[in-house]
């Protein structure tokens, strides 16, 4: 079955005229991906030379991707908007909420208890507005875009970071809070500034026990975690053309760990294959046909320090397998350097689990490489010194792997296969036999690596390496083992030496048809209805935010002045809070709980005004509000980085916060809180936050004449009667300020839409 053929054959037919009409603005060489983001400029817009890094542009991609966690606030948002259906074709999937504990088939029956709700919720309201529903088990959501929806030369939003693996199939796929997905689910033109372009040629071809992965684990230590923000990475060159199309998109998943905005592989012959072979031959046609439009142009290729914002070449020829970490996934170490590092950092060298799988490598060729790495410890009588799982990323993946007999392999070994899901990559697992504080390592083929991402224990030491890799280090039990030099003493007391790993690109007994979870939605026609209880914990509806009453903002006391980094794990923290993502009031408990409070240096202990003692910080933004007067934030750098979750900017809007005034913000998170309909203001002189006293209350004024570029006024009436007085910018253009009047961005496309609310 193609999904929404219709739509990407209308993309291809488009796609000459408008090639043509962006060369005739901007007459030079095109890279592919200003290819893809100039041919998704919002219709409204004019097509003109966009300043890459600078212009602020408005997109619209051509469908919306959403994991079950993201999907309940983004939807929720979206019913607000009063449409009978989505803008644009979308998905969701119920990948995150699935706890990796006794294997897929019990994990599966247990969350499908604990998250029965959601679920539902998730199921009608795909129904109703006509939206792809993915059932807990069918995968997670980037294996399935790859799998069914991603096509060459398409552009799509999702609500999860590591959205960019589409790019493995020439999309430009890029990872968005909520917000984002209701502004396109809506209809509304979805901005971005412009991304610069790295340009990555690859050249040479792997071998032996290097894979695609150990690319991007390369590339992670040379971009370092935030050398790819702003920028969208581009590859090409023979190495790229030689890759495998899900070993492209395992590339382009992990450019997430760079920053980078997305990641793009021109169109090849490895895509057309992976096309066919996933039952997809009538896109591969199409793309053919456009083959021009789907790659740079040779120009760019052939000068690509001329074109290219920054530009790297890495010859695949020579690279070696990476171990990347621990704690962060830039810390890349080549395999041949481990023993030295290890020593050198005092990592312990014990590695009690090996994990492969997720959604950055479980495709065919992974599994298969590792099953082979397996099939040979077993025929060599060398049995595994660690714990080893398996997390398929797919039903589709799962049947045939279990076809093909390699997950009978993997459990002769001894390995616990878990649902088609995140699993252990989110921490949902309950690790077995562990407390919470005892150093240890673990390696997995995932993408992330920070301190309490897979288990809740700060102290394990988690490394990233290939699911080949995984598996060697997992027979040997020792962070140092060296599969491409070193031996091990098999069960009969023998020397031996692992074989290099043999896999498929693709299964060569084709990928079958199976039922893969999917609900196809009927669009209402069974009279879906949304039922919320109105006793649940973990679903509420929304109401819309007031307008802005057209006051200055007058004796707003100040609710906390945060010290320090303050990201949005720190406004709105993850981790026991993702069961209440579909639940604003109740999510809004964990409101600017891991902020550091500048007057005493504690989290979550603030000071009440009115009260005299110190409390939480959501019980006093609550009491604020319920007097009556709101209250404000004030920060430091880049306030907001981190993951573009609009929980954070929903719950100061919920709590009565209406000024959230910083040193720098980070800018999806400015805009989040502007969608909301909080005032966002940054400090003239950065020295004023010094000014801002713990019992200060905060005036801001200028608001009756609040236009772009103008700035406002803070007024500090401190408590012993002196007041200070110090301008404040703004980045809000024409339609924001209109957002803020309204009380929030979903108020206007309501009004628009003439509808009432349900
Ligand atoms: S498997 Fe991991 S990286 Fe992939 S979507 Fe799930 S949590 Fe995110």
């Amino acid at each position: 079955m193609i999904f929404d053929f219709e739509m990407i054959d209308s993309c291809y037919k488009l796609l000459d005229s408008k090639i043509l009409e962006i060369r005739k603005k901007l007459n030079r060489p095109l890279s592919l991906s200003e290819k893809v983001l100039y041919s998704h400029v919002y219709p409204q817009n004019q097509i003109k030379p966009f300043k890459r890094g600078t212009d602020y542009v408005d997109f619209m991609p051509d469908r919306v991707a959403m994991q079950d966690a993201t999907a309940q606030m983004a939807i929720l948002q979206f019913m607000m908007a009063g449409k009978d259906t989505t803008a644009v074709p979308a998905s969701v999937h119920c990948d995150h909420l699935i706890l990796a504990q006794s294997g897929a088939v019990e994990d599966l029956k247990t969350a499908g208890i604990v998250n029965k709700e959601v679920y539902e919720f998730l199921s009608s309201v795909c129904n109703k507005y006509d939206i792809g529903f993915w059932n807990p088990g069918a995968g997670i959501i980037h294996q399935i875009v790859l799998e069914n929806y991603a096509f060459p030369g398409g552009m799509m939003i999702g609500t999860d970071s590591h959205t960019p693996n589409a790019g493995g199939l020439g999309m430009i796929a890029i990872g968005v809070g909520g917000a984002d997905a209701v502004d396109v689910l809506a209809g509304m033109g979805w901005e971005l500034k412009f991304p610069n372009v790295i340009g990555i040629k690859l050249s040479g071809k792997l071998s032996g026990w290097t894979s695609a992965k150990d690319i991007i684990l390369k590339i992670s230590g040379l971009l370092t975690v935030k050398g790819g923000t702003g920028n969208i990475i581009e590859y090409f060159g023979e190495g790229a053309e030689s890759l495998s199309c899900t070993g492209k998109a395992t590339i382009c998943n992990m450019g997430a760990e760079t920053g980078a905005t997305c990641s793009i592989f021109g169109f090849d012959n490895s895509m057309i294959d992976y096309l066919k072979a996933t039952g997809r031959k009538e896109i591969a046609d199409l793309a053919i046909k456009n083959r021009n439009h789907l790659v740079a142009d040779p120009e760019i290729y052939a000068n690509p320090e001329k074109y290219f914002d920054q530009y790297f070449e890495i010859n695949l020829s020579e690279l070696e397998p990476y171990i990347n970490g621990p704690f962060t996934p830039d810390l890349a170490t080549p395999i041949s350097q481990m023993k030295t590092a290890v020593i050198k950092n005092n990592w312990p060298e014990n590695v009690e689990v090996g994990l492969i799988g997720s959604c950055t490598n479980s495709s065919y060729e992974d599994i298969s490489r590792a099953a082979s790495v397996v099939k040979n410890a077993l025929d060599q009588k060398l049995v595994a010194k660690s714990e080893f799982t398996v997390t398929p990323g797919s039903e589709q993946i799962r049947s045939i792997a279990e076809r093909d007999g390699f997950l009978e392999l993997f459990r002769e070994f001894g390995a616990e296969v878990f649902a088609n899901a995140c699993g252990p990559c989110i921490g949902q697992w309950a690790r077995k036999d562990s407390d919470n504080k005892r150093v240890n390592t673990i390696i997995h083929s995932f993408n992330r690596n920070f301190a309490k991402r897979n288990d809740a224990n700060p102290n394990t030491n988690a490394f990233v390496a290939s699911p080949e890799i995984v598996t060697a280090i997992a027979i040997s039990g020792k962070l140092t083992f060296n599969p491409v030099t070193d031996t091990l003493i098999n069960s009969e007391g023998k020397e031996i030496k692992l074989a290099e790993p043999k896999g498929f690109d693709l299964p060569p007994k084709g990928f079958g048809v199976i039922d893969g979870g999917y609900q196809k939605p009927d669009h209402g026609k069974n009279g879906e209805k949304i039922i919320i209880n109105s006793d649940s914990d973990r679903l509420q509806l929304l109401a819309p935010f007031k307008e802005w009453d057209g006051n200055d903002f007058l004796n707003l006391p100040l609710l906390i002045k945060a010290k320090g980094k303050c990201t949005t794990d720190h406004i709105s923290m993850a981790g026991y809070w993702l069961k209440y993502r579909g639940h604003l009031q109740n999510i809004s408990e964990n409101y600017m709980i891991g902020a550091v409070n500048y007057f005493n240096d504690q989290t979550n202990n603030i000071l009440n005004q009115v009260t005299g003692l110190n409390d939480t910080v959501p019980r006093i933004a609550r009491f604020y509000r319920d007097s009556g007067t709101g209250s404000a934030v004030a920060g430091e750098e880049n306030f907001g980085e981190g993951s573009s979750r609009e929980h954070a900017a929903m719950e100061p809007r919920y709590l009565g916060v209406k000024v959230v005034l910083v040193k720098s913000f980070a800018r999806i998170h400015e805009t989040n809180l502007k969608k909301q309909g909080v005032l966002t203001l940054t400090f003239q002189n950065k020295n004023d936050f010094n000014k801002i006293k713990e019992d200060d209350r905060i005036d801001i004024s200028g608001l009756k004449n609040f236009m772009p570029g103008k700035q406002l006024t803070v007024n500090l009436n401190h408590l012993d009667g002196t007041k200070e007085k110090f301008p404040a910018n703004h980045s809000y253009n024409e339609s924001q300020i209109e957002w803020f009047k309204a009380g929030s961005a979903l108020n206007i496309i309501r009004k628009s839409n003439k509808k009432n609310v349900t």
